[in-house]
């Protein structure tokens, strides 16, 4: 008999998988919401449950990787298909910087010409600034390269919709079709000679792989299922997202942070005249700002971004005195401050706001399953990394996962899962570790820290390899 697991009511058993026992009805034929139809004995190669950014790239990767090429490939999503028939001229208020590692990615499997023929903004430097000081850092290149790309989330998911299609022989795509139940073979199981991984979709029909990966987001249901261990928490702060428009028309390359003590505020170039907002402030104040009239919004952004009403004296002058020791010890160019554009305008009704959080999955990976974007980390947007790092994940999956295709191997074996685990758990736990302390420590008026945090950042701008080595990090 197979254990079915029921991702609702999962409870953790003594081997650490989650098991609870529902009765799914069984269903031979599977109507698929794309193509022809799926046989419930159909056994994938792989399923990746969750199309959002990070699985439906994960599909795609997969979908164009030459090793996979005689491999089937399912994609699940609960929501609707993805396109935009026509790009609107206004823009979307939810926005991703995407690093240039993802854009390599992206590039890898042809979504990336399907953005730049859409629309997107590159940014060349990145300025951060402390609210309580004069201190700030500049990020720039020499040779201006692109820092990296303000890209809406719907031109995205659209150039990686369209991308899905062009696999369509081997990636299928299931959309409104909610993974509801995952069983895995193993001491559960020990009458039932599948050794597969049983999925039952909310219609009650069920599919089989190889190798389920879970793409499922931040309360992901595979993460639950497999009884793998998540530390989270809720943040203070909810972020509230605006389409902007500036005063004026200016180069618009350059991506704004500044840390107010009750959360960072961003300003991200969308065009000559508009630009995106992450504000993460507050419950309340979010609340606050997302009801109040457009007046009084704008002039909360422009006073967030100008005041210096949160000024320390003595710690201006203590920051005056590191800087003028640093320009003596080191009389190189130290990039100038510059001053942020000032906004006009909200765009109507493109004020949201999301909670935040932080989570982070103890595994990454169990026999047969694989957790990737928010499914196995969440992580504050203060540092725009939440979707690089799923992307990131992607390129590490899919590098070892087309090796053990090559060599014939059994896709969903421990051997090259873990190494996955041990590359991405490496590069993930330090990011979230550095956007949680960052939290913190600019979450605070405390005299001290806001004079070791002045003194720190200014020191951090003086040491150029330093910067270029957060630079290389972040652009992974
Ligand atoms: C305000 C804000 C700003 C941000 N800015 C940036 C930024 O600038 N740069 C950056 O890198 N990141 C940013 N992020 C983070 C980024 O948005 C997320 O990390 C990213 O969207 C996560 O993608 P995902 O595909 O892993 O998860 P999700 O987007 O949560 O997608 C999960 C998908 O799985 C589907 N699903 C769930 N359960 C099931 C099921 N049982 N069966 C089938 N389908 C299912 C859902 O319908 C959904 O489509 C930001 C986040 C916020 C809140």
């Amino acid at each position: 008999m197979v254990a079915r697991v029921s991702v609702m009511a999962a409870r953790v058993s003594r081997t650490g998988w989650a098991i609870a026992f529902t009765a799914a009805r069984r269903s031979p034929l599977i109507s698929c919401r794309r193509c022809s139809s799926v046989s419930a004995d159909t056994v994938y190669d792989v399923v990746v449950s969750g199309g959002g950014l990070v699985g439906a790239a994960m599909a795609c990767a997969l979908g164009h990787d030459i090793h996979f090429r005689d491999k089937k490939i399912l994609l699940l999503e609960a929501g609707p298909k993805r396109v935009l028939e026509k790009l609107s001229e206004t823009y979307s208020n939810r926005v991703s910087s995407i690093s240039p590692g993802s854009a390599t990615l992206l590039s890898s499997f042809g979504a990336w010409d399907h953005i730049c023929n859409m629309r997107y903004r590159a940014f060349r430097r990145m300025q951060v600034w402390d609210a309580c000081s004069e201190a700030l850092i500049m990020f720039d290149k020499d040779n201006l390269d692109d820092m990296g790309y303000i890209v809406e989330n719907d031109v995205i998911m659209h150039a990686l919709t369209k991308q899905l299609e062009a696999v369509s022989d081997r990636v299928t795509v299931l959309y409104r079709s909610k993974a509801v139940g995952y069983t895995w073979p193993g001491p559960f199981s020990m009458a039932d000679s599948s050794p597969w991984v049983h999925i039952t979709l909310g219609d009650g029909s069920t599919l089989q792989t190889k190798l389920l990966i879970g793409a499922d987001g931040y309360n992901s249901g595979v993460r639950q299922a497999a009884g793998i261990q998540n530390v989270s928490w809720n943040y203070d702060q909810s972020a509230v997202v605006a389409t902007l428009h500036l005063s004026e028309a200016t180069e618009n390359n350059v991506a704004w942070q500044r840390f107010l003590p009750s959360g960072p505020i961003a300003l991200l170039p969308l065009s000559d005249t508009l630009s995106s907002l992450v504000w993460s402030t507050s419950h309340d104040h979010a609340a606050e700002l997302v009801s109040m009239d457009e007046e009084e919004f704008v002039d909360a952004i422009n006073s967030a971004f100008w005041s210096d009403a949160n000024h320390v004296d003595f710690i201006d002058s203590a920051g005056t005195m590191l800087q003028y020791v640093v320009t003596l010890l080191k009389p190189t160019k130290v990039s100038a401050r510059q001053l942020p554009p000032s906004v006009a305008k909200v765009d109507a009704k493109s004020r949201v706001l999301f909670p935040l959080g932080l989570g982070h999955a103890a595994e990454y990976v169990r026999p047969r399953v694989a957790l990737i974007g928010d499914a196995a980390h969440r992580v504050h947007p203060l540092a725009g990394q939440g979707v690089n790092m799923g992307f990131g994940d992607i390129s590490s999956l899919v590098h070892h996962l087309s090796t053990a295709a090559f060599n014939g191997k059994d896709l969903g074996s421990m051997s090259h899962l873990a190494s996955y685990e041990t590359d991405r758990q490496r590069h993930n736990t330090a990011l979230l570790a550095a956007t949680d302390l960052l939290k913190r420590l600019y979450s605070t008026r405390a005299p001290p820290l806001v004079l070791l945090r002045t003194w720190g950042l200014q020191a951090t701008n003086a040491m150029s390899p330093l910067k270029e080595q957060i630079m290389a990090f972040a652009s992974k």
